[in-house]
C-alpha cells in the first residue's frame, strides 16, 4: 500500500471529504474540506497523518466551505480547482447564505490546476484531469498505483453531477466521463462527492446517464 484513505462526510450535504495520506511519510492532503474542519483534523490525527495541503475538485460550498478555515488553522497551501471555478469561489459568501451555512470566507488558491498537472502528497503523485460540466473548473484527482480516483461531483454510483447551475453543461459532463474517466479503466475505484464508492466498470454497465453502449 502506498496511500491510506479516510473519508469524512461533512456538512448537511454529507459531502465526502477525504484524507489522503502517503504511508511512507505520513504527509496527507485533504480533498474538499467542505466544513466541520475540526472533525477532519481529529480524523487526521487519529491516522497519525500530518496534513500538508488542501486539494479541491471544485468550489461549490459543500466542497470548499471549510477551505479558508482549515488553511488558516494549519497554514496550508491550497491547490485547485481549475481557474474557471473562480466565480464560484467569489460566490462562497452568497452560497453560504443561500444554504444556511455558517459564514464562509472566500480564499485564493496558491496553485490553479490544469489537465495533465501533478499533485504530490509525500512520495506519491496524483494526476489532475480537467473534467468540466458540473462546474467549468472541475478537476479529478487520480492515483494510478492504487487505481483510485477522487471525482467530486462528476459521477456518483448510479448518477452524475447536476448541470442546472450557471456555466454547467450537461453534454460537457457526459463527455468528461466517457472520454476522460472511463478510459482510465474498468477496475478504477472512485470516491464521489456524495454517497458510496463505485468503479468506472460498474458505472459503464449500469449508470443510466452514461452507461450502456450508447455513443
Ligand atoms: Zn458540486
Amino acid at each position: 500500500m502506498t496511500l491510506k484513505i479516510e473519508i469524512v462526510p461533512v456538512t448537511p450535504f454529507a459531502q465526502n471529504s477525504s484524507i489522503v495520506m502517503c504511508e511512507e511519510t505520513k504527509e496527507a492532503a485533504v480533498v474538499d474540506p467542505g466544513g466541520e474542519v475540526d472533525r477532519i483534523i481529529a480524523q487526521a490525527e487519529s491516522m497519525g497523518a500530518k496534513i500538508t495541503k488542501i486539494i479541491l475538485t471544485h468550489a461549490h460550498i459543500d466542497h470548499a466551505g471549510g477551505v479558508a478555515d482549515l488553511a488558516r488553522k494549519l497554514s496550508l497551501p491550497i491547490e485547485g480547482p481549475q481557474e474557471k471555478d473562480q466565480f464560484w469561489i467569489s460566490a462562497l459568501p452568497q452560497q453560504s447564505q443561500m444554504f444556511g451555512f455558517p459564514n464562509v470566507e472566500t480564499f485564493t488558491p496558491d496553485r490553479w490546476l490544469n489537465d495533465g498537472d501533478e499533485v504530490t502528497i509525500g512520495n506519491q503523485t496524483l494526476n489532475v484531469i480537467h473534467t468540466p460540466g458540473h462546474t467549468p473548473g472541475h478537476v479529478v484527482f487520480y492515483h494510478q498505483n492504487s487505481k483510485l480516483a477522487f471525482v467530486g461531483d462528476v459521477i456518483f454510483q448510479g448518477s452524475i453531477g447536476r448541470t442546472d447551475f450557471p456555466q454547467s453543461n450537461h453534454q460537457e459532463l457526459v463527455d468528461s466521463i466517457r472520454n476522460k474517466l472511463f478510459p482510465l479503466g474498468d477496475d478504477i475505484t472512485f470516491v464521489p462527492g456524495h454517497g458510496p464508492t463505485s468503479t468506472f466498470g460498474q458505472e459503464k454497465e449500469t449508470n443510466p446517464f452514461v452507461g450502456g453502449r450508447a455513443g
